[in-house]
């Protein structure tokens, strides 16, 4: 009996990994074509300066809704792309239209606000990546300066992909460059001093526990002065409630994003929040 039950397991197991390897074919097939249709869009999270609460940049944010009206998120379609390659289109497509939100920003007269785009390893190790960067840009009449690079703080580490080549190169062609969920990986503070970047992103897991838990709290608290030390641009993740804002006011934390301020949204939202502080500073 018991044998036969551990036979059905281990039949159920593999049935149970065929159909998960189905449904990651069929994904993988759709998000090709929803690459060739229009079904990949961006949404803007703003970014605001803690002290004025002003939207000062926005980070954007790659969203995969299907025609049918159904979303699938980014946790289940970039690490599938990344895994079957699709992140190279992908994410040219998601700085083609990182690049279109910025000129109409600009053609707003917001053109001092500058859009962020997420960058994964396999995008960065290739060849033709800073390129058709410029490329990009320069076909939006757009200056380098607006377009920030985001790149988590594994990727930027990471030595051995010898990314931190990409990176300096980047940082030469005008690219401000900001690490992502800083905190979550094993940096040596001394690499992280070596690296190009202009902005740390404190990771929304210390964010979420300023109120809660005292080692995270102490974790957040010398990622701020780590920053300020090095003279870069802190932006905390993932802001919710005042008493986050107000803890990372006081520790001179500069920017922050977050539901509290806003979600990431369509740039026609975006727009009538930073007229309506044109119009009421
Ligand atoms: P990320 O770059 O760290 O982006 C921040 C994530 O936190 C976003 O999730 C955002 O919606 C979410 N978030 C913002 N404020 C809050 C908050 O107050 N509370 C909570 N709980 N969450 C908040 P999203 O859009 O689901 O993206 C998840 C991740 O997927 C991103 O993390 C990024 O690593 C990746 N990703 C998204 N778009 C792209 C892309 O175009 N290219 C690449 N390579 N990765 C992307
Ligand atoms: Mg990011
Ligand atoms: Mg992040
Ligand atoms: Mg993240």
């Amino acid at each position: 009996q018991a044998r036969r039950q551990g036979l059905s397991q281990v039949i159920g197991y593999e049935a149970g990994m065929e159909a998960a390897a189905d449904k990651r074919y069929t994904l993988s097939h759709d998000l090709y074509h929803a690459l060739r249709g229009d079904e990949i869009h961006i949404a803007l999270q703003p970014q605001v300066d803690l002290a004025s609460g002003r939207v000062v940049g926005a980070e954007a944010l790659a969203r995969w809704t299907k025609r049918d009206g159904t979303s699938i998120p980014p946790s289940e379609f970039i690490p599938m792309a990344e895994a079957n390659g699709l992140i190279v289109p992908l994410g040219r497509r998601i700085i083609e239209l990182a690049c279109i939100a910025l000129a109409r920003l600009g053609s707003a007269g917001f053109g001092n606000i500058p859009v962020a785009v997420n960058v994964s390893a396999l995008q960065l190790a290739r060849d033709g990546f800073l390129n058709d960067l410029r490329a990009t840009v320069e076909l939006h009449g757009l200056p380098a300066s607006l377009l920030e690079i985001e790149v988590t703080e594994s990727i930027a580490m990471d030595e051995r992909t010898g990314t931190s080549n990409v990176l300096e190169q980047l940082r030469d062609a005008g690219f401000p460059l900001a690490i992502d969920d800083f905190g979550t990986g094993y940096s040596s503070l001394s690499y992280l001093r070596s690296l190009p970047a202009t902005t740390l992103k404190i990771d929304r897991s210390f964010v979420h526990e300023i109120g809660n838990t005292p080692e995270r709290l102490a974790i957040a608290d010398m990622i701020i002065r780590l920053g300020q030390r090095f003279d870069m641009r802190l932006v905390a993740e993932g802001v919710e409630t005042p008493a986050q804002r107000e803890w990372l006011i006081a520790r001179g934390c500069h920017q922050a994003q977050g539901y509290f301020f806003g979600r990431p949204q369509p740039l026609s939202d975006l727009l009538t929040t930073l007229r309506g502080w044109q119009a009421n500073p």
